[in-house]
């Protein structure tokens, strides 16, 4: 079979931009696919909107990644978010800056991303095979030759893996790589589910099923500590805790839950009042509604579905007259509306799971070019490395970089090896 200059496994975000910086530079680059398109999971980002990037400054991006983006320094170096920006645009594809400088793609469907990248691989006379899953890597004497596809050999003068994490694998990220990874002594950090819902160790009632409430706030605490907090909205969806503000604070929870440390999430559902004022009115409501029932006063404070929720959790009755309400009621109320805890005692599993947390250890990629530093010839991008961050385009942006990163090095180091080898024949 004829060599290629660069093989690359898994045509998501990573391989794809890698494929097309190689290509750029003068390499024949084959992708090899295991789904029957490439890119399914970027399809489906930003809720179908394609979160491509973030405007964060520099050292703003890194703090939202894990090891505070230390790894990642050289991948940003090389290729940013306003180079991602403009090579989308070099390529027919507009975005557009949302809140917290959130950039999707302008028509607000992400698989224009998709064709996009489909396109510039293309014109680049790119190789890319669907529906080839790769069963093995070729590994000589440290050496990576290559990978087997469908019991075939495809032999390459470097080989990138970029075929993302464990999470939702129905898009093709099975977690194949970090096997491969493994297979030839990779230190693998443990995988584990990031930006996913929690599971509360109650089962919530029917009345709570797809409520979701906004301007709340929410405080992680790890074995009774605060950990983190977020302000925004939050759901309740097939009986876990869901919505930004979880999915956020779900990437310290899953790794606390992992370690056996106790988990509570806190909601405050009146984050603008302080318990005094909160109390106010709260007092106010009883006043104004003397006449009524504790049913009305809570109508006022709560949406439908939280009401009963609230009733059932402080076994209040809900035709209890306002003027039979105690102090204690109140009290009651009062805590129960600034401090609604869940204790967490799981998570959604990997098919509902945002990113993968964990994967190959950074130790050993060496983070200037991508290369492994156990295996020579053999390249590492994306989602399969150790790197995971906050939802906000900043996950999509470590792929893109990490795969022009490999790609650029790539390039390097085969003309190099080409220029060594027509130099000694000379000879
Ligand atoms: C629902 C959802 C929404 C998201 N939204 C956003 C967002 O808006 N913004 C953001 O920044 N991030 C988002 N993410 C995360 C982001 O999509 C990923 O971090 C990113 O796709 C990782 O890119 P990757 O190229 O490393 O891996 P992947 O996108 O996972 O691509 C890996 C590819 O490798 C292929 N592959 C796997 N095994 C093999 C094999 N054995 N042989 C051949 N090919 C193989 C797979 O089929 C796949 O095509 C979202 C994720 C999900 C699940």
């Amino acid at each position: 079979m004829k060599k290629t200059d660069l093989l690359v496994i898994g045509a998501g975000p990573a391989g794809l931009m890698a494929a097309i910086r190689a290509a750029d530079l003068g390499l024949q680059v084959t992708i090899l696919e295991s789904m029957p398109k490439p890119a399914r999971k970027l399809g489906i980002s930003g809720k179908g909107r394609g979160n491509l990037t973030n405007t964060a400054s520099f050292n703003e991006f890194l703090k939202h990644f894990n090891n505070d983006g230390r790894f990642l320094k050289s991948a940003f170096k090389a290729m940013f978010n306003t180079s991602l920006v403009d090579f989308f645009s070099s390529e027919g594809l507009q975005t557009v800056e949302e809140r917290g400088g959130r950039v999707f793609v302008a028509s607000g469907r992400a698989t224009e991303a998709v064709a996009c990248l489909h396109r510039a691989v293309e014109k680049r006379n790119v190789q890319l095979l669907v529906g080839k899953a790769v069963s093995s890597l070729m590994i000589e004497k440290e050496l990576c030759l290559g990978a087997v596809a469908g019991g075939k050999p495809y032999l390459a003068g470097a080989t990138l893996l970029a075929t993302g994490g464990l999470s939702y694998p129905a898009t093709g990220s099975t977690g194949d790589g970090i096997n491969f990874a493994r297979a030839c002594g990779h230190e693998i950090v443990t995988p584990l589910p990031a930006l996913v819902a929690l599971t509360p160790d109650i089962q919530l009632p029917e009345c709570l099923k797809d409520v979701a409430l906004r301007n709340v706030s929410a405080e992680l605490r790890i074995n009774g500590k605060k950990a983190a907090a977020e302000f925004g909205e939050m759901a309740f969806l097939d009986g876990n805790l869901a919505g930004p503000i979880i999915i956020t604070l779900s990437r310290a929870a899953v790794q606390a839950l992992h370690h056996g440390s106790d988990c509570e999430i806190y909601v405050d559902l009146k984050p603008a009042l302080d318990h005094a004022k909160l109390d106010r009115r709260i007092l106010r409501d009883f006043e104004e509604n003397h006449a009524g029932r504790l049913a009305d006063v809570i109508a006022k404070l709560l949406p439908a579905g939280m009401r009963q929720f609230c009733l059932q959790q402080l076994n209040l009755n809900p035709a209890l007259k306002i003027s039979q309400v105690t102090a204690e009621h109140r009290r009651l109320l009062r805590n129960w509306l600034k401090e609604l805890k869940f204790r967490i005692s799981g998570h959604a599993p990997w098919e509902q799971a945002i990113v993968t947390a964990g994967g190959v250890s950074t130790r050993q990629i060496n983070q200037a070019t991508m290369e492994s530093k156990l295996i020579k010839n053999l390249y590492f991008a994306g989602e399969i490395i150790d790197i995971d961050a906050d939802t906000g385009g900043y996950n999509l942006q470590a792929a893109f970089s990490t795969g022009w990163l490999a790609g650029s090095a790539i390039a390097e180091a085969v003309k190099n090896k080409k220029a060594t080898t027509s130099a000694g024949t000379a000879v």
